[in-house]
Protein backbone atom coordinates (compact mmCIF):
# COMPACT_ATOMS: atom_id res chain seq x y z
CA UNK A 1 0.00 0.00 0.00
CA UNK A 2 1.14 3.42 -0.75
CA UNK A 3 3.92 2.87 -3.29
CA UNK A 4 3.81 6.26 -4.98
CA UNK A 5 3.42 8.11 -1.69
CA UNK A 6 -0.70 7.91 -1.38
CA UNK A 7 -0.32 5.87 2.40
CA UNK A 8 2.34 8.43 3.73
CA UNK A 9 1.33 9.61 7.30
CA UNK A 10 -1.01 12.18 7.64
CA UNK A 11 -3.32 11.81 10.87
CA UNK A 12 -6.54 13.00 10.20
CA UNK A 13 -7.20 12.84 14.13
CA UNK A 14 -5.37 11.16 16.74
CA UNK A 15 -6.27 9.97 20.39
CA UNK A 16 -4.35 9.95 23.31
CA UNK A 17 -5.35 6.13 25.34
CA UNK A 18 -5.04 5.91 29.13
CA UNK A 19 -1.91 5.05 29.11
CA UNK A 20 0.10 7.31 26.95
CA UNK A 21 0.24 5.49 23.91
CA UNK A 22 -1.44 7.33 20.96
CA UNK A 23 -3.47 5.83 17.62
CA UNK A 24 -2.86 7.99 14.76
CA UNK A 25 -6.22 7.88 12.53
CA UNK A 26 -5.73 8.28 8.63
CA UNK A 27 -7.93 7.82 6.23
CA UNK A 28 -7.13 6.10 2.97
CA UNK A 29 -8.73 7.31 -0.28
CA UNK A 30 -7.42 4.38 -2.05
CA UNK A 31 -5.20 4.58 -5.40
CA UNK A 32 -5.41 2.97 -8.86
CA UNK A 33 -2.00 3.24 -9.13
CA UNK A 34 -1.42 0.81 -5.99
CA UNK A 35 -4.01 -1.09 -6.88
CA UNK A 36 -5.56 -0.40 -3.15
CA UNK A 37 -8.74 -0.20 -2.03
CA UNK A 38 -10.55 2.83 0.29
CA UNK A 39 -9.94 1.99 4.14
CA UNK A 40 -8.70 2.95 7.53
CA UNK A 41 -5.18 3.39 8.69
CA UNK A 42 -4.14 3.08 12.11
CA UNK A 43 -0.83 4.30 13.01
CA UNK A 44 0.02 3.20 17.46
CA UNK A 45 2.58 5.46 18.64
CA UNK A 46 4.53 6.06 21.49
CA UNK A 47 4.64 9.61 23.18
CA UNK A 48 8.27 9.46 21.85
CA UNK A 49 7.18 8.31 18.25
CA UNK A 50 4.43 11.21 18.45
CA UNK A 51 6.43 13.48 19.05
CA UNK A 52 9.04 12.08 16.25
CA UNK A 53 6.45 12.40 14.02
CA UNK A 54 5.48 15.58 15.01
CA UNK A 55 2.16 15.34 16.24
CA UNK A 56 0.68 18.68 17.86
CA UNK A 57 -0.34 18.10 22.19
CA UNK A 58 -3.42 20.64 20.79
CA UNK A 59 -4.76 17.73 17.76
CA UNK A 60 -4.72 15.02 20.53
CA UNK A 61 -7.43 13.86 21.69
CA UNK A 62 -8.15 11.92 25.21
CA UNK A 63 -9.86 8.81 24.84
CA UNK A 64 -11.71 7.99 28.43
CA UNK A 65 -13.20 4.64 28.91
CA UNK A 66 -16.90 5.17 30.08
CA UNK A 67 -18.18 3.65 33.13
CA UNK A 68 -18.45 0.00 31.17
CA UNK A 69 -15.05 0.30 30.05
CA UNK A 70 -16.18 1.34 26.51
CA UNK A 71 -15.51 4.50 24.36
CA UNK A 72 -16.91 5.01 21.03
CA UNK A 73 -15.59 7.29 18.30
CA UNK A 74 -16.54 7.50 15.13
CA UNK A 75 -15.25 9.82 11.58
CA UNK A 76 -17.21 10.79 8.87
CA UNK A 77 -16.07 8.81 5.68
CA UNK A 78 -18.87 9.29 2.96
CA UNK A 79 -22.12 10.47 3.70
CA UNK A 80 -25.20 10.83 0.97
CA UNK A 81 -24.84 14.21 -0.66
CA UNK A 82 -21.17 13.53 -0.92
CA UNK A 83 -22.26 10.58 -3.19
CA UNK A 84 -24.47 12.87 -5.35
CA UNK A 85 -21.59 15.61 -5.51
CA UNK A 86 -18.94 12.52 -6.62
CA UNK A 87 -21.61 11.40 -9.46
CA UNK A 88 -22.30 15.19 -10.24
CA UNK A 89 -17.87 15.31 -10.69
CA UNK A 90 -17.60 11.65 -12.23
CA UNK A 91 -20.86 11.30 -14.33
CA UNK A 92 -23.45 9.06 -14.68
CA UNK A 93 -24.86 7.75 -18.21
CA UNK A 94 -26.85 4.38 -18.21
CA UNK A 95 -29.03 4.02 -20.47
CA UNK A 96 -29.36 0.78 -22.42
CA UNK A 97 -30.64 2.55 -26.14
CA UNK A 98 -27.72 4.29 -26.03
CA UNK A 99 -24.90 2.91 -27.42
CA UNK A 100 -22.23 6.10 -26.02
CA UNK A 101 -23.76 5.43 -22.18
CA UNK A 102 -23.50 2.25 -19.88
CA UNK A 103 -26.28 -0.35 -20.40
CA UNK A 104 -26.66 -1.06 -16.27
CA UNK A 105 -25.58 -0.24 -13.50
CA UNK A 106 -23.13 -2.69 -12.78
CA UNK A 107 -21.61 -1.72 -15.79
CA UNK A 108 -21.20 1.53 -14.39
CA UNK A 109 -19.94 0.30 -11.31
CA UNK A 110 -17.27 -2.24 -12.82
CA UNK A 111 -15.30 0.74 -14.74
CA UNK A 112 -16.65 3.91 -12.58
CA UNK A 113 -16.35 2.69 -9.24
CA UNK A 114 -13.41 3.66 -7.92
CA UNK A 115 -13.79 6.88 -9.23
CA UNK A 116 -17.19 7.18 -7.93
CA UNK A 117 -15.91 6.23 -3.93
CA UNK A 118 -12.48 8.62 -4.52
CA UNK A 119 -14.75 11.37 -5.57
CA UNK A 120 -17.24 10.72 -2.91
CA UNK A 121 -14.29 10.68 -0.35
CA UNK A 122 -12.53 13.84 -1.34
CA UNK A 123 -16.48 15.63 -1.32
CA UNK A 124 -17.05 14.38 2.10
CA UNK A 125 -13.39 15.70 3.12
CA UNK A 126 -14.15 18.93 1.79
CA UNK A 127 -17.30 19.19 3.57
CA UNK A 128 -15.68 18.61 6.96
CA UNK A 129 -13.49 21.35 6.47
CA UNK A 130 -16.26 23.38 5.35
CA UNK A 131 -18.35 22.33 8.08
CA UNK A 132 -15.30 22.29 10.98
CA UNK A 133 -14.69 26.51 9.57
CA UNK A 134 -18.18 27.39 10.16
CA UNK A 135 -18.00 25.92 13.87
CA UNK A 136 -15.22 28.13 14.80
ZN1 LIG B 1 -0.60 4.99 -4.54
Amino acid sequence: MGQCGCGDFQADKVYRLPRGTRVAVQLYPGCEYCHTDMGVLLHFLTGKGARDWCLATDETENVTPDEYGACLQGIPMIGPEDLREAVKEVGYEIDPEDDNAYETLAEYIEDQGRALLRAAFFACQKRLTREKRTQR
